[in-house]
C-alpha cells in the first residue's frame, strides 16, 4: 500500500457520514480507496458504468462485487459480497438444524407475543404478564426437547392453564379445535370468592359442565348458570 492510498484509508474513517465529506472537506466520491480493506472485501478498482461512485471488490470469500462507495464508508457498512450473512445464517442453522422449522417459527412467534410490544398479540400475552420459562427463554434446543415436533402445522403452543407461563409442565402442541376446547373448559367462574373451573363447579353442584356453557351461552350470569338448578319440564330438583 502506497504512502498516499495509506493516508486516503485513514481520512475515510473519519468521514462525516451525514455530508459525505471527510474531516478535511474533501468529498467521499473523490477518494481513492484502491486496495483499501473494508470487512473481507479489498477493493480492486473504480467501476465507471454507473453514475454514482462504485468500486470493483474482491470478497475473501472469492466472489466480486461492486460496491457503492457510500454502503462501504456509511449506514450500514458492507463487509462481504453477501456471504458473511449467509455465513452467520448457516453458523446459527448449524447449532440446531431447525432454522426455518414450523416449530422453530411457533418458538419465536411465542418470544414475540411475550416480549415484542409492537406484536398484534402482545396484549393478550406480555401485557397479561405472561412469560418464557428460563429453560426456553434463551435456548431453541431446550424448547425443541421438551416439546418435540408439532404434529401438523396446525398445532400451535397450547399453554394448558390460559392464565400460566410458557414452561414445559404448562405447555403442549394442540390444534386450534382442541385449544378452542380447551379455552373454554378452563374458563374460570369466581363465586363467593372462591375461583375453579367450569368443570370443577360441575362437581360441586352436580350439574353438567355443558350445561354451565350453554347458560352462559344464552346470557346468563356466570353465578346463575352454576347454582341455579335444572329445572325438568317444570319439576324443580
Ligand atoms: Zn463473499
Amino acid at each position: 500500500m502506497t504512502a498516499k492510498k495509506q493516508n486516503v484509508f485513514e481520512t475515510l474513517s473519519a468521514i462525516n457520514v451525514n455530508d459525505h465529506t471527510n474531516e478535511k472537506g474533501g468529498l467521499i466520491k473523490d477518494a481513492d480507496i484502491t486496495s483499501c480493506r473494508f470487512g473481507m472485501l479489498l477493493v480492486d478498482s473504480r467501476n465507471y458504468v454507473f453514475k454514482d461512485v462504485r468500486w470493483n471488490c474482491l470478497c475473501d470469500c472469492g466472489n466480486s462485487s461492486i460496491i457503492s462507495i457510500y454502503r462501504l464508508v456509511s449506514g450500514t457498512f458492507t463487509q462481504s459480497c453477501g456471504c458473511l450473512k449467509a455465513i452467520v445464517t448457516s453458523a446459527k442453522n448449524k447449532k440446531h438444524g431447525m432454522f426455518g422449522t414450523k416449530e422453530y417459527s411457533s418458538y419465536h412467534r411465542m418470544k414475540d407475543r411475550c416480549f415484542d410490544k409492537k406484536n398484534k398479540d402482545y396484549k393478550n400475552y406480555g401485557a397479561r404478564g405472561i412469560t418464557i420459562c428460563d429453560r426456553w427463554l434463551n435456548s431453541f434446543e431446550n424448547f425443541y426437547a421438551d416439546m418435540g415436533n408439532k404434529p401438523t402445522p396446525k398445532h400451535s403452543i397450547d399453554r394448558i392453564d390460559n392464565d400460566g407461563n410458557y414452561e414445559p409442565s404448562n405447555c403442549r402442541w394442540a390444534s386450534n379445535i382442541q385449544q378452542a376446547r380447551n379455552k373454554r373448559n378452563n374458563r374460570k367462574i369466581t363465586i363467593n370468592g372462591v375461583t375453579k373451573i367450569i368443570s370443577e363447579w360441575a362437581d360441586v353442584y352436580g350439574i353438567n359442565g355443558s350445561t354451565i356453557r350453554q347458560r352462559i351461552n344464552l346470557g346468563w350470569s356466570e353465578v346463575d348458570a352454576v347454582t341455579k338448578p335444572v329445572i325438568f319440564a317444570g319439576v324443580s330438583r
